[in-house]
């Protein structure tokens, strides 16, 4: 999977699309958290370093109809992203049109442009989430080489990322979207081992392909989180009001024999009376009784799955093992951030946007080797899916 990064092009006096992501959480035209502004920068001062002209694409939020784009202007972000960068950036209130070609026509190299939310083109078709041709083709005759740096958005195929790139304009790879490209795709394709993946989150549903592909590649799969329940009833064992998908018993069960000893349950866990932080809660080992639920991996678990942990090589971990935003339920997740914290010679990555929220709201996250910045994308490369994004970026 060897892609071309921004190191294997020249872009001296080049005029370099980059796709970036700032997909940023605004309030009241503020910037809440600028974390993704800054995690673009690397790649937006290499082109400027190395003598390019940098027009630069991202979403912002949903836009589906007119009144949509109140508050989802990127002219904050440009500011901002001028502040960062400590230097003049032209903010270009247009997705097309004369003002942009103008500015893009006036760059000179080491200078900036930011482009309009692209999914203002949604408003009429839908034309950058359903990769308009056109608009890839418009976009890209702005350019002479695309950077695309966007990887929580490579799992879709938007005229601004598969769009721009399929004009044949020279396609790389950002710093991001390299990074993310060489940890998830590595520890899946050559881990080092032993490779154990933990397992959590609500659903078995949101999880049946990362499970079904990582059945032959990792050494051992840890089973945490609301997901459990179902593998139990599999297993005829009873779950209380535990959460449960009833119409995945069976591929439960089919995963299990698939598996074989692979797939390691939770042997306890805790559980209450209702989905509260404040009801009294108890330890229970194998059975849950009626009127329980369980909301957390219990501590034999902790215990079982830490040892396991401890030999680990690879650790991809997607999902939190309890409903960690209750602070009664988070040790499970404590637990297994801690003994993933522990290990000093391992790969260890997050994949999944609870879970790394969790990682960052109990304190572990930079603990980690990994944590992927795109939710959805993440999932779909432990899928073993093709991202169209990531397909679209010519081959080293
Ligand atoms: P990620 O985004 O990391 O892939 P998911 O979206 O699959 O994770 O799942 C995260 C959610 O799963 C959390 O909001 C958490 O509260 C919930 N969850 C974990 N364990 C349980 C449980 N036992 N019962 C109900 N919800 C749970
Ligand atoms: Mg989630």
């Amino acid at each position: 999977m060897a892609k071309k990064t921004v190191k294997d092009i020249d872009l001296k006096d080049k005029k370099v699309l980059v796709r970036v992501d700032f997909n940023v959480p605004l309030k009241d035209g503020v910037i809440t958290d600028d974390t993704r502004i800054k995690a673009a920068l690397p790649t937006i001062k290499y082109v400027l370093d190395n003598g390019g002209k940098a027009i630069l694409f991202s979403h912002l939020g949903r836009v589906k109809t007119e009144e949509d784009k109140a508050g989802k202007s990127l002219a904050p972000v440009a500011k901002r992203l001028g502040e960062l960068l400590g230097k003049e950036v032209t903010f270009v209130p247009e997705t097309r049109g004369e003002a942009l070609e103008v500015a893009v026509a006036n760059l000179k190299d080491g200078e900036v442009v930011v482009v309009e939310n692209t999914r203002f083109e949604d408003i009429d078709g839908k034309k950058e989430s359903k990769n308009d041709p056109e608009l890839g083709k418009y976009w890209a005759s702005l350019g002479d080489i695309f950077v695309n740096d966007a990887f929580g958005t490579a799992h879709r195929a938007h005229a601004s990322n598969v769009g721009i790139a399929s004009t044949g304009i020279p396609t790389v790879a950002g710093f991001l979207m390299e990074k993310e490209i060489q940890f998830i795709g590595d520890a899946i394709a050559e881990p080092k081992r032993p490779m154990v993946a933990i397992l959590g989150g609500a659903k078995v549903s949101d999880k049946i392909g990362v499970i079904k592909n990582l059945i032959p590649v990792a050494d051992k799969i840890l089973i945490g989180g609301g997901m459990t329940y179902t593998f139990y009833t599999a297993k005829g064992m009873t779950i209380g009001n535990s959460l449960v998908e009833l119409d995945k018993v069976e591929l439960a069960k089919e995963l299990l024999e698939e598996a074989g000893d692979k797939i390691v349950l939770g042997v306890d866990v805790i559980a209450t009376s209702e989905f509260s932080n404040d009801t009294p809660r108890e330890v229970i080992s194998g059975n849950i009784p009626d009127g329980l639920m369980a909301l957390d991996i219990g501590p034999e678990t902790v215990k079982l799955f830490s040892g396991i942990l401890q030999d680990a090589k690879t650790v991809i971990w997607n999902g939190p093992m309890g409903v960690f935003e209750f602070s009664n339920f988070a040790n499970g997740t404590i637990g297994v951030c801690e003994a993933i914290a522990n290990l000093t010679d391992a790969t260890t990555i997050i994949g999944g946007g609870d879970s790394a929220a969790a990682a960052e709201q109990l304190g572990f996250a930079d603990k980690f080797s990994h944590i992927s910045t795109g939710g959805g994308a993440s999932l779909e490369l432990l899928e073993g899916k093709t991202l169209p994004g990531l397909a679209a970026i010519n081959d080293k």
